[in-house]
């Protein structure tokens, strides 16, 4: 008679993972049974609110940023490959107690940053109702793929979002970062419609995802779905992870950028 098995499937996003004892974690490396990932910080530096980036919110504030190790995404280009796609990243242990205290005592608030922070569910479930009990804000920075429940239920915790908005092309979502466009665009879109600030950025790959048609399309539909104030940052890239295109010339982004203004009104070169 064996004893019983444990079987778990995670709900945060469209991979749906099931935990067994086997193989007890998830594709992102962080969630799974007992949730290891759980608390499990890499990095924590404190920088301007405008570095996230987000521009045109609490404009001034400073945040203290950290994220899991791990991500739900494969992007090829991955700037933050070290920790996002590697277990060998320094992390530490800090309760939400813990981290709401040092943000509170080091900054304005904290920012779920550098990897994916929605996979890390639960603990910013705990730790944003503490931050914002000291009138700290709670920002996001988030690839957008994750599902709707947890998604409203961070958008109740939280303050303001940068979504990556990384092609108008679910054969790019798929294919560079093992995702698609339509949960992606789902979460814009109820990010838009909830009280939290958003903000978009566009990773700009020469070859990837600078047509001009892609550009133009994305471009209206961010400004019929979330409105022409919704802020666009379109960023340089630069070779990183697996992806060897040497990087965006200028002349590139500045026609990216103009595109975007066509319909938008804040639309901000970075990485520049
Ligand atoms: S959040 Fe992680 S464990 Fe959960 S379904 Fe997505 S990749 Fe799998």
């Amino acid at each position: 008679m064996g004893g019983v098995k444990t079987v778990e499937q995670c709900m945060i996003c469209p991979h749906g993972c099931v935990f067994t004892e086997k193989h007890p974690i998830g594709k992102c490396h962080v969630r799974g049974l007992n949730n290891p990932g759980y608390g499990m910080c890499t990095g924590l530096s404190v920088d301007p609110i405008e570095k996230k980036p987000i521009r045109n919110f609490r404009s001034g504030t400073t945040v203290l940023s950290t994220g899991p190790n791990g991500c739900n995404l494969t992007c090829l280009n991955c700037q933050n490959w070290h920790i996002s796609q590697q277990r060998s990243a320094s992390v530490q242990y800090l309760s939400p107690e813990n981290l709401a205290t040092i943000a509170m005592q080091k900054s304005d608030g904290l920012a779920f940053t550098y990897t994916e922070p929605t996979i890390w569910y639960e603990y910013i479930m705990d730790t944003a109702p503490l931050v914002r009990e000291q009138s700290g804000i709670v920002i996001m920075v988030s690839n957008g793929y994750v599902n709707r429940k947890p998604l409203q239920d961070l958008i109740s915790v939280t303050d303001a979002w940068n979504i990556d908005l990384k092609a108008w092309s679910n054969d790019f979502y798929r294919n560079i970062c093992g995702g698609d466009l339509v949960t992606v665009k789902n979460s814009i879109r109820m990010v838009a419609d909830s009280k939290c600030h958003l903000e978009l950025t566009w990773l700009l790959i020469p070859g990837y995802n600078d047509d001009p048609d892609q550009i133009t399309n994305a471009a209206k539909w961010i400004k019929s779905t979330a409105g022409e104030n919704t802020a666009v940052h379109v960023s340089r890239y630069f070779p990183q992870y697996k992806m060897t295109v040497p990087a965006t010339p200028l002349p590139v982004l500045d026609k990216a950028v103009e595109l975007f203004r066509k319909h938008l009104r804040y639309v901000y070169p970075g990485n520049v």
